[in-house]
Formats: C-alpha cells, sequence, structure tokens
C-alpha cells in the first residue's frame, strides 16, 4: 500500500522535499498520520477534493473542520469576492459585517448576548479565560484532561502527542499553567473538590470529550457541572470551535439544552477563511474585556490587527447564514448518521474491531465501542494509546480515495450521498485487507 501511495504521488512528494528545505514545519504532518508525505492538495468543491497529482479523494478532514459547508462554497466564495473589489480591512474601525457577523452569532447560538471576534479558536480560548479572570477577580482555570483548547501555554499542560507518550509542553515554563487545574472528564466528585479549593474563574470544557468526543460525557454531565461551577461563583466555557457548527443548529450547547456562561467559536464559523474566532455569551461578562468596569477592576486587554477584520467578518456572516437555511445542516448530519449506521454493518460483518459513532457532523471510528468509553480515569491513556494504532490502517483508505484522520474525521454541508458511499467502499477495501 505504501508503495501504491508513492506511486499515485509523485508531485506531493516533491513539493513535500522542497517544504523540508524551508518550512519550519515541513517535516512535520499529522494528515493522514501514517503516510511517507503529506499530501498537497490543489482544488476541491463539496465534498470532494483533488491533489497535485490529479488524484480525487471524499474530503473527511475538511482543513480540520473548518470547512462546515465543503470546499469552494459557491455562494460564500462569490459573496467574499465581491466584497474584496471594494475593501479588506480596517482595523481601528468598524465595519458593518462585524456588526452583521455578531448580529448573526447572536441569533444562531442561544448562549450569545454579545460577541467577541479574535483571530482563532486558541486565541478564543484565551480570550474566555482572560475575561472569566477579569470578570471574576480570580485565578483558576479548571481543565478536563484530554480537552484541547488550542496552544496556548495555560492549557498545555497535559496534551499527548498523540501515541508518543510524549508531552507537547516543551518551551512552556511550568508557571505558565500554574493556575490550570486539571480534573478527569468524568468525576463529578474531583470538579467539585477542585472548584471548592477556591480562587477558581472558570471550568472549560469541550461540549463532547476531549478531541471532539474520544471519551464522551454521560448525559447530564454538563448541566452538574455548570450548577456546581455557579454554587462557587465560577463560569462555565463551552469550547465550542469545533462543535459550534458541527453539532447542530446553535452549536452543541443548543442541541445539549445547556447554558453555559462563555462559548468559544471558530474553524468552521468562516468556512475556512482565516482570522477565525470568537468569544460569545452573557454581556455583562463579555463587557470584562472592554473599556474598563465602573467598579474600578484593571481594563482587560484582548488585541488582533486581524480580529473581526472585513473579510472574515463577512465570511461568517454568509457561512452562518448558509449553515442556518433550513435543512442545509440537518440533512449534512442524516448524510453522517446514515454512514455510521453503514460503516458499523460493514465493520461488523467484516469482523474487525472498529466502532463509528457521531456528533452531528463531527464522525468518530474508533477501536473501543462508545460506551465502553465511559471510562476509569486510569484506562484513559490506554484507550487514547489504542487509537494512535488506526494510524497503521490509514493507507489503504486513502488510496482508495478517502482523506480520513480516521477515528477524528468531519462531513460537510458538501457531502452527499454519493461521497459517503465512496467512504463505505474505502473502507469495505481495508475491511477485506484486514480480513
Ligand atoms: N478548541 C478546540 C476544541 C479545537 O479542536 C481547536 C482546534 N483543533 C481549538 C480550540 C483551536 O483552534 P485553532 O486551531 O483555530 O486555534
Amino acid at each position: 500500500e505504501l508503495a501504491e501511495f508513492r506511486r499515485r504521488t509523485p508531485r506531493s512528494a516533491a513539493l513535500f522535499a522542497r517544504a523540508q528545505g524551508v518550512l519550519a514545519r515541513g517535516s512535520e504532518h499529522v494528515d493522514p498520520l501514517s503516510s511517507p508525505y503529506p499530501l498537497f492538495l490543489d482544488h476541491g468543491a463539496g465534498g470532494e477534493v483533488v491533489d497535485v497529482d490529479g488524484n480525487r479523494y471524499v474530503d473527511c478532514i475538511l482543513a480540520g473542520g473548518a470547512l462546515s459547508l465543503g470546499h469552494n462554497h459557491p455562494g460564500l466564495n462569490a459573496a467574499v469576492v465581491d466584497l474584496l473589489r471594494e475593501r479588506t480591512g480596517f482595523h481601528g474601525h468598524l465595519d458593518e459585517f462585524e456588526v452583521l457577523a455578531a448580529e448573526r452569532i447572536i441569533e444562531v447560538f442561544p448562549a450569545a448576548e454579545a460577541v467577541r471576534f479574535v483571530g482563532s479558536g486558541a486565541e478564543a480560548d484565551l480570550a474566555a479565560a482572560r475575561i472569566a479572570r477579569a470578570y471574576t477577580g480570580r485565578r483558576k482555570i479548571i481543565k478536563f484532561r484530554g480537552h484541547y483548547h488550542g496552544w496556548g501555554d495555560q492549557f498545555m499542560v497535559d496534551l499527548e502527542v498523540p501515541g508518543s507518550g510524549d508531552f507537547m509542553a516543551g518551551g512552556v515554563p511550568p508557571e505558565h499553567y500554574a493556575h490550570t487545574v486539571l480534573v478527569h472528564p468524568h468525576r463529578l466528585d474531583d470538579l467539585a473538590a477542585a472548584l471548592a479549593a477556591g480562587d477558581v474563574a472558570a471550568v472549560i470544557s469541550e461540549p463532547f470529550g476531549g478531541e471532539s468526543g474520544l471519551v464522551p460525557f454521560a448525559d447530564d454531565f454538563h448541566q452538574q457541572a455548570i450548577a456546581l461551577a455557579h454554587q462557587h461563583g465560577a463560569l462555565y466555557v463551552l469550547d465550542e470551535v469545533v462543535t459550534g457548527t458541527r453539532a447542530g443548529i446553535g452549536g452543541a450547547h443548543a442541541v445539549l439544552g445547556i447554558r453555559p456562561d462563555l462559548i468559544t467559536l471558530g474553524k468552521g464559523l468562516m468556512n475556512g477563511y482565516p482570522s477565525c474566532g470568537a468569544v460569545a455569551g452573557r454581556r455583562e461578562i463579555i463587557e470584562a474585556a472592554g473599556t474598563g468596569l465602573p467598579d474600578g477592576r484593571p481594563f482587560t486587554y484582548i488585541g488582533g490587527t486581524m480580529s473581526g477584520n472585513v473579510l472574515s467578518a463577512a465570511a461568517c456572516y454568509h457561512t452562518l447564514g448558509e449553515l442556518t437555511r433550513p435543512g442545509v445542516l440537518d440533512s449534512a448530519i442524516a448524510v453522517t448518521a446514515d454512514l455510521v449506521v453503514r460503516l458499523n454493518a460493514l465493520f461488523s460483518t467484516g469482523g474487525v474491531p472498529f466502532f463509528a459513532y457521531h456528533f452531528g457532523t463531527i464522525l468518530r471510528i474508533e477501536l473501543t465501542a462508545p460506551h465502553a468509553l465511559l471510562v476509569e480515569a486510569e484506562r484513559l491513556p490506554e484507550i487514547i494509546a489504542r487509537r494512535a494504532l488506526l494510524a497503521d490502517y490509514m493507507i489503504p483508505v486513502v488510496n482508495a480515495g478517502v482523506l480520513s484522520r480516521m477515528g477524528r474525521d468531519m462531513l460537510s454541508c458538501g457531502h452527499t450521498r454519493a461521497d459517503s458511499d465512496r467512504v463505505v467502499n474505502a473502507y469495505a477495501r481495508l475491511v477485506e485487507l484486514l480480513g
């Protein structure tokens, strides 16, 4: 399969060799984990991409999930190109699109009463932590083990390079996460104890469990966690960077019927256009990051030359408009749900120990059944290590025409039933090889 991969992709190989000479990241790639070099992609439409060698793939990576509408969305791109003829940005001034985008976020996400745009999901999480600290006058942020909230120093305390056992906190002095408190994601008693220790500004969480649901939560977990946080005067921040445009209209908090104090958004909010991040939530809290507080607490600075720039704001406005058009996101979720059923049928008939499940348009394929993922803390590292084994199965799937970060896949509103047939066929090939 590796030889086949190399035979099909000589131009990607050549570009990768050049990249290694000039890009600090040239020797690093993660998609897919086990290929000898990353593919260079040339163009795409809907759920499909074509690489620089002309190979076609159903794309289930979607720029790390950022393409909520799929590649090259014609309406969105036409709107942004029209705007480009007029203006690109007016930092230091406001633009109508920033207002329109914020209005739309408030319309779509129940927890959003006011919005602050920033440059990425990571920045949104940093902003949320800063706002929470400013608002509460407290220092600690409680983070669930294994949850990802961007690469800010304070969040780099427990994140492992998948399967390697190496922690990713090189270059981060430990005092930078001295106020980050880790708790096990399924233990409300751990959370209660951490809150009771005092000085907690906020609890931050991914909605469906670490890394978009690797280890899902029990049904009413957030409800109880929010109540506990509030009991102790702490805020609850829901990181909707992935789920905001994938869980369903209004994000995971709408789907789960919970009310976090702050949400963070990114990725799919602008369908792949850059400078994509926002923090939103209760007005009185967000305004803690405004122009100083009447009670004399210090001014809370959140910056970014490109934060809320015209093109990003317009992309956000149009993306949310399209995403919330009746039937658009729902049918993408239906395509994902149907794909899960078909994959599980394939896996069980083929006798391979894979399990597919989904949260909205987030598709996960794991080596552990979802109910078994609600596990004791002790088994978490084992499950994460096991997942790394999935990388070994990647190449046949890619050779069969599907780009997948197996276990952490995404569909978009551009994916059709025909695309999902191609995904089933690619996995059928893998099952055959394993059989
Ligand atoms: N939060 C979550 C849940 C994420 O998955 C990610 C990105 N993988 C981020 C935050 C960071 O977003 P960005 O890469 O835009 O900084």
